[in-house]
């Protein structure tokens, strides 16, 4: 059996992130590494157009097997972006190969290629030292990690009122057209930002993972609002595509289709047990030094397995998201903005009551919802 260097757990956004940072060593990446289903060719382009050719988009929007509607027949809520057919991979036997059993908890493990972040909005901000305080590590030791992964990825946006939150950024690419209302809604508040900031609201423009230009070889955004829809659209940036830009180069090792169950320690090094994700016979590597990256739900369930212990509790904190729908009545009847891009738009910090802490909301453009109507 080889001794490798390195071995990473799974191909997210941190496994790749750490493979990045680690590659051209002997770097092996174990992962479950579902990918996504062969798309039909026809099927690209604006959503809002390819509803008015006469192709049959069922397939594709809804699913032969009503994918998209998945919601009104299962009592644990799936996100929106989770169901679509071609979407739905990145959560493919999730519930069969990992588990949760969770009455109070919206927990999901994706066993993808790339990891939830094939369905993510993309919306990326840096740690600041207040986000940092009971950590043993501060800003200025992540600074020269993030910058290379702002040049490495490509992030869009400005360095503007948010900046206290998000850090000053300075690679930043031009950020993504706003839609009407969004320009509406920021024009409004620069007009009156005196008046908001006193009461402890910030807003500004969305720092995003989406290219507004082309960068290292991958196409802009197309504000064509596919991404509910269609996984690997080149300007949302995913993990995949730095994982598959590694692999290609031989600067690491990609071994898909492994579910690690447990690692020990053992002399010189650790010894990690993988299960095929389609059955079969448990399989051991060896490496001189192990980085779990398989997500907080799978990282902490391989940990514990791994130390034959299931009575500790471990603390978790869930995120829960709570939507507003926005109307401007005065919209109503207007033409509509087929080109508009259906990510995020406006981040808006509140830091109002002190014993609330800060709050952070994001205004999305209601263009894919348009589309879908
Ligand atoms: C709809 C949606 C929108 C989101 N929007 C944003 C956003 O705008 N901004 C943001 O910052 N975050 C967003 N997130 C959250 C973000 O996607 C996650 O925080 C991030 O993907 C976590 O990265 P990770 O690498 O820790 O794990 P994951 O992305 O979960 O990846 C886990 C990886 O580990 C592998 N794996 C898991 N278990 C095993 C195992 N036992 N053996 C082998 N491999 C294993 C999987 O195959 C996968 O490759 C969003 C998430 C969703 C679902």
């Amino acid at each position: 059996m080889d001794l490798h260097d390195i071995i990473i757990v799974g191909s997210g956004p941190a496994g790749t992130a750490a493979a990045l940072q680690l590659a051209g060593g002997d770097v092996l990446l174990l992962d479950a590494g579902f990918t996504s289903p062969k798309i039909p060719k026809n099927f690209c382009g604006d959503l809002y157009h390819l509803r008015k050719k006469e192709l049959n988009l069922f397939p594709s929007l809804v699913g032969d097997n009503f994918e998209s509607l998945a919601n009104l027949f299962t009592d644990k809520k799936i996100n929106l972006k989770l169901k679509s057919p071609y979407m739905s991979y990145i959560i493919r036997n999730w519930k069969m190969l990992s588990h949760i059993d969770s009455t109070s908890f919206e927990g999901v493990v994706s066993l993808a290629k790339g990891g939830l972040a094939n369905a993510w909005g993309a919306g990326v901000f840096r740690y600041t030292d207040e986000d940092l305080k009971e950590f043993p590590i501060s800003y200025v030791d992540l600074e020269p990690y993030y910058d290379r992964l702002t040049e490495h990825v490509g992030i869009s946006g400005v360095n503007d009122d948010l900046s206290p939150w998000f850090q000053q950024d300075k690679g930043l690419l031009p950020p993504i057209r706003l839609c009407g209302m969004a320009a509406d809604l920021m024009e409004r508040y620069i007009a009156a930002r005196e008046f908001f900031n006193t009461e402890g609201i910030f807003m500004g423009l969305a720092r995003l993972a989406v290219l507004t230009v082309k960068h290292r070889g991958r196409a802009p955004y197309a504000y064509d609002h596919m991404e509910f829809f269609r996984p690997n659209i080149e300007a949302i940036y995913t993990p995949a595509f730095t994982l598959d830009e590694l692999v290609c180069e031989g600067r690491v090792t990609y071994n898909p289709g492994w579910l690690v169950e447990r690692f020990e320690e053992i002399d010189g090094g650790v010894q990690v047990c993988a299960r095929p994700v389609n059955g079969g016979e448990a399989s051991f590597f060896k490496c001189r030094k192990l980085l779990l990256g398989a997500g907080a739900l799978n990282t902490a369930r391989i940990v514990l397995a791994s130390a034959r212990d299931n009575v500790t509790l471990l603390p978790i904190m869930d995120n829960p998201m709570s939507c507003f729908p926005v109307f401007r009545l005065d919209r109503l009847g207007r033409v509509i903005e087929p080109e508009d891009a259906s990510v995020g738009q406006l981040n808006i910090i509140y830091e109002g009551e002190e014993d609330v802490g800060t709050v952070q909301g994001s205004f999305m453009a209601p263009m894919a919802l348009y589309a879908r109507m």
